[in-house]
């Protein structure tokens, strides 16, 4: 596991002009990004060989297992950080908006809880 390290970033949403923030991310390496990748092919794999023995479902849960591994692999292996900090400014109403748990990479979509704002963050510089 990496130190967490800060990343400034960019809150915007459709109504107000871009907002900055600082959140605490883990940056994935690549040996985790694999990690992560490979759990989840493993995973939908062994579904779709446990599916082999459900009567008349496994002739939808087998390839659907089969072609699911690659996309949630893909997907999880498209993460490179993984936010540790747990709430951030809302934009509108200036209270704390909850970060989901398992948030990983940008753009990430938050929604404040006290006024049900939508927004996003993205870092403000590249890298
Ligand atoms: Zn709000």
């Amino acid at each position: 596991m990496s130190e967490p390290v800060p990343v400034a970033l960019q809150i915007r949403d459709s109504a107000r002009a871009p907002t900055a923030a600082t959140l605490e991310v883990q940056v994935l390496a690549p040996g985790a990004r694999l990690q992560r990748l490979a759990f989840r092919l493993v995973v939908a794999w062994g579904l779709a060989l446990f599916s082999l023995f459900i009567p008349l479902l496994h002739f939808v849960l087998v390839p659907g297992f089969l072609l699911a591994g690659p996309v949630l692999a893909w997907l999880a292996g498209r993460a490179t950080v993984r936010v540790i900090s747990t709430s951030v400014a809302c934009p509108k109403c200036t209270g704390a908006a909850a970060i989901e748990p398992d948030t990983t990479g940008w753009p990430a979509a938050m929604r404040c809880l006290a006024c049900g704002t939508t927004f996003s963050a993205v870092p403000s510089a590249a890298g």
